[in-house]
């Protein structure tokens, strides 16, 4: 077998088809890969071999944003890959981003995300298990997601007709961009009254029993599409590699994603230099940061202290805490994808920190300032980027790149609340969250409906 899946457990190393529909090890529990034997199939000898697409953009395949590296993500036939032109997204050099962040004024580039066809990165993944689910013959799919996962795999359903669309949601707990889109896109949309972890558990239930194909972020097959961000960051920089990648972390499928990118990148002898990788929780949905940089929990070469995050996990049930932040993305307290996201900090050197709603609001107006804007969620890895550059972690003269994982009008609330000028609501959605102050609020001016007075508000 060329390409197989195979469990990330040491000690278990168990290998499984690529037709195999399993979410995890069948035989201990833990999380699977795809991983392919480069001895078998022959993968570019350099970077630049993916410049010989460009000129062949009126092929789907080679248009699309994923599929144009599917020699880095062979896991099917090309021509079983399913686009709908998703990863059509910017590299963006932002100025006056950098100089909030305390980088130099070239320093910061943002990785614009949210022009993904369903507006957010989720697509990059969807597109490649959309592919798989329909591959294996499945008429249904199905997630559990805070929004962005359910919208893009609505869009993939609406457009292709391949597999009809199932999404299990949290009552209150989703954002009404996202929500919007799964009901125009025809998802069957089903409201748990409960949070997304009883909506996660639920989708899994029933779709055992009902043979349905999850699509959620333990889907190995995600994160092969995910991959692609990273190659697309690095085609836009010509191939040179960046000092850092600085990611929001939620259920830290996008981090354990790009960490196989470079592991497999660097084996494949394609890059020399690794970036350094930042994963930025909520304050208020911590995990990886308390289990890394104060537990310090560590990949260990896959014999990661399974019982240290077993315990925090049994504390966080006995003391009945859950997740809470504005950034409804990364409201996440057991993030799935923790062992690899785990691997991937060890091979980029990585570092995690948390950020406040304040900090995250502040830097979402900065980033919306500088063109392009974003939701609350993505706005963390600026707001990481500034407190790292702060304590001296990035270097100022570094050169850094900030995924912005989802566009700016998937959750306009935060954003209006922000800049408003009515009190009541910046206190009802932000105040409750911890947000005191908005420096950088644009307000809106009030004037009567009469010409002299709204001259009047323009010359003040
Ligand atoms: C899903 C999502 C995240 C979290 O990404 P993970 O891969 O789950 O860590 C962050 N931001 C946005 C906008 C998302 O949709
Ligand atoms: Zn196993």
């Amino acid at each position: 077998m060329s390409v197989y899946q195979h469990c990330i457990n040491p000690n278990c190393s168990k290998t499984f088809g690529v037709d195999e529909i399993l979410h995890r090890c069948p035989s201990c529990g833990e999380l699977l890969d795809v991983q392919y034997d480069w001895n078998k199939i022959a993968a570019p000898k350099n970077l630049r071999h993916f410049e010989t697409y460009w000129s062949q953009r009126f092929q789907p395949h080679r248009f699309s944003g994923v599929w144009r590296f599917h020699e880095l993500l062979p896991f099917l036939p090309l021509e079983k890959c399913i686009t709908i032109g998703e990863g059509q997204t910017l590299l963006r050099q932002t100025h006056r981003v950098a100089l909030y962040a305390g980088l130099d004024s070239g320093g910061l580039f943002l990785q614009y995300e949210g022009l993904n066809p369903s507006g957010s990165f989720k697509d990059n993944g969807m597109s490649a298990a959309f592919s798989h689910g329909a591959f294996v013959g499945a008429t249904r799919a199905a997630c559990a997601s805070t929004g962005n996962t359910s919208a893009s795999l609505a869009v993939y359903s609406a457009c292709t007709n391949l597999m009809k669309s199932i999404i299990f949601i949290g009552s209150g707990k989703i954002a009404y961009g996202k929500l919007s889109q799964a009901l125009d896109y025809g998802a069957k949309t089903i409201q748990i009254q409960g949070d997304f972890d009883d909506a996660m558990a639920r989708v899994q239930e029933v779709s055992k029993q009902l043979g349905i194909y999850l699509v959620n972020s333990l889907n190995p097959f995600r994160l092969e599409g995910q991959k692609t961000i990273m190659f697309r960051v690095l085609e836009a920089l010509r191939w040179e590699v960046p000092d850092w990648i600085v990611v929001p972390g939620g259920n830290l499928g996008n981090s354990s994603s790009f960490g196989k990118a470079f592991i497999e990148l660097h084996q494949l002898g394609l890059i020399t230099k690794v970036p350094r990788l930042a994963v930025i929780n909520a304050a208020g949905a911590n995990t990886l940061y308390r289990l890394y940089e104060q537990e310090k929990l560590r990949w260990n070469g896959g014999h990661y202290d399974k019982t240290l995050v077993q315990q925090f996990f049994d504390t966080m049930t006995a003391e009945g805490r859950k997740a809470s932040t504005m950034a409804s993305a990364i409201e996440i307290n057991r993030p799935v994808n923790l062992s690899k996201c785990l691997r991937a900090l060890d091979f980029m050197n990585g570092v995690v920190r948390e950020v406040s709603e304040q900090e995250m609001a502040d830097a979402k107006a900065q980033v919306g300032a500088g063109g392009l804007g974003c939701e609350p969620a993505s706005a963390a890895s600026v707001a990481g980027t500034r407190k790292l550059v702060a304590e001296g972690i990035i270097g100022k003269s570094e050169r850094v790149v900030c995924i912005l994982t989802g566009h700016q009008l998937k959750d306009p609330n935060v954003t209006v609340a922000y800049h408003g000028t009515d009190k009541q609501f910046f206190t009802d959605v932000l105040g409750t969250r911890g947000v005191k102050t908005a420096e950088f609020a644009n307000q809106p001016v009030s004037a009567a409906n009469n010409i002299e007075e709204i001259i009047r508000t323009l010359q003040s």
